[in-house]
C-alpha cells in the first residue's frame, strides 16, 4: 500500500513540468529539512523541470540551511503539482495558495484524521518526514538522484525531528536512512553546531524562564511565558516557544507543557510527554500532533488553567497504573 502510494506520487511528478512544495506553518527541522531535501532531488534528477519551495513564514532556528523561492504570481499556480509535506490538516498548510494548484498530493507522517488530497503516502510511525524522504528517495534510487546538499537538509529534519534520534519513533530503517545520508558526506559537526549555538539573549532567557518552571500536584511541569517575558529578552514566539525542551528530563515529571502567548489573545500550547501521550489533550481543544509530542491553541487564562488540571489528572492516572517511570 505504501509503496503503491509512493509510486503514484513518483508518476504524479513525472506527469508535471512545474511542482511546488508546501509545508505546514511554524515550521521546524523536519518541515524544513524535508521540503528542501525533496526540492534538491528533484531539481537534480529533473532539471527541465522547475521546482519551487513557496511557503509563507520561516523558522530562524534552522535558517543555516538557506533561502527559500521568492513568491510567483498566483497564475503560476495553475499549471503545477503541488506537494504538501509533514502538514496534518489543510488549515496548517503555510501557504495558503497551494490550494490553486491543479492537483496536490501529500507526503506526511502525523495521523491522518481529515485527509485532504486524494493521493497520500502518509505513515504515523515514522520518526519524521525528513525519513520518509529519504526512504522515498532509496526506493527509487535508480530513477532519482541524490546530493550531499540534500542528504544534508533531510539528515537534520531527521535529527530534530526524533530528538537526536532518542525517540521510540526511531526505527532500524531511520538508522539506516540516517546511514546513506551520511554517506553522501553530510557535515554533522556543522549541523550540530548550528543547532546548539545558542544566542547571549536566549541563554538568559534559558536562565530566567528555569526559575519560573512550575509543578502540578502529580508532577506535570509548566511554563507559562507571556508578552512581558518575550519583550524584555527581546524573543520572538519561536525563541520562546523553544523553552517547552527546558523542562524535557524533570524526573517524575513525565508530561511538560509551554504555554507562549501569541498575537491577540492566542495562547500558544507545546505539550510533550514521556511514556504517557499527551496528543489526546491536545485534541480535545482543538489542536493534534503525534503521541508525545502536540499543540493547541488557546485564548484565556482560564483555558490555560482546565487544560493543566487535565494533564495533571492524566499524570495522576498514569502513575497509578503503570510502574517503571522516571
Ligand atoms: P509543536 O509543539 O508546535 O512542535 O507541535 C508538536 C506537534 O503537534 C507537531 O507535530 C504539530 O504538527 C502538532 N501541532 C502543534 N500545534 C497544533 C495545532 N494547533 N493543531 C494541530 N496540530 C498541532
Amino acid at each position: 500500500m505504501n509503496i503503491e502510494n509512493m509510486r503514484r506520487i513518483l508518476d504524479k511528478i513525472k506527469e508535471y513540468d512545474r511542482i511546488i512544495i508546501f509545508r505546514h506553518k511554524r515550521p521546524d527541522g523536519d518541515a524544513v529539512g524535508s521540503t528542501k531535501g525533496l526540492r534538491e532531488i528533484l531539481r537534480l534528477t529533473y532539471p527541465e523541470k522547475e521546482v519551487l519551495l513557496l511557503n509563507a513564514d520561516y523558522s530562524d532556528y534552522v535558517s543555516f540551511l538557506g533561502d527559500e523561492d521568492a513568491p510567483v504570481d498566483d497564475e503560476y499556480y495553475a499549471t503545477a503539482l503541488g506537494i504538501v509535506i509533514d502538514t496534518a490538516t489543510s488549515d496548517r498548510i503555510s501557504n495558503p495558495k497551494y490550494a490553486l494548484c491543479r492537483e496536490i498530493v501529500r507526503i506526511d507522517h502525523h495521523i491522518d484524521n481529515k485527509p485532504y488530497t486524494e493521493i497520500s503516502w502518509v505513515e504515523e510511525e515514522k520518526s519524521s518526514s525528513c525519513e520518509m524522504i529519504a526512504e522515498f528517495y532509496y526506493t527509487f534510487r535508480d530513477e532519482l538522484k541524490i546530493n550531499k546538499e540534500a542528504a544534508t537538509y533531510i539528515y537534520t529534519g531527521m535529527v530534530t525531528d526524533s530528538g537526536r534520534f532518542r525517540f521510540r519513533s526511531v526505527s532500524g530503517d531511520t538508522m539506516r536512512y540516517a546511514g546513506m545520508l551520511l554517506d553522501q558526506g553530510v557535515d554533522v559537526d556543522h549541523i550540530y553546531a548550528h543547532l546548539y549555538m545558542k544566542d547571549y539573549k536566549n541563554l538568559r532567557f534559558h536562565g530566567y524562564v528555569l526559575s519560573k518552571i512550575k509543578m502540578t500536584e502529580n508532577g506535570v511541569a509548566y511554563l507559562y511565558v507571556d508578552h512581558r517575558m518575550q519583550k524584555k529578552f527581546g524573543l520572538s514566539m519561536e525563541e520562546a516557544s523553544a523553552s517547552v525542551s527546558y523542562m524535557d528530563s524533570i524526573k517524575d515529571s513525565l508530561i511538560w507543557l509551554a504555554f507562549i502567548e501569541g498575537p491577540g489573545d492566542e495562547i500558544r500550547v507545546r505539550l510533550r510527554s514521556r511514556f504517557v501521550t499527551c496528543n489526546e489533550l491536545a485534541e480535545a481543544w482543538g489542536g493534534g500532533g503525534h503521541d508525545c509530542a502536540a499543540g493547541a491553541t488557546l485564548h484565556n487564562k482560564k483555558d490555560v488553567k482546565t487544560l493543566l488540571a487535565q494533564a495533571d489528572e492524566r499524570l495522576k492516572n498514569y502513575k497509578e497504573n503503570n510502574e517503571g517511570w522516571l
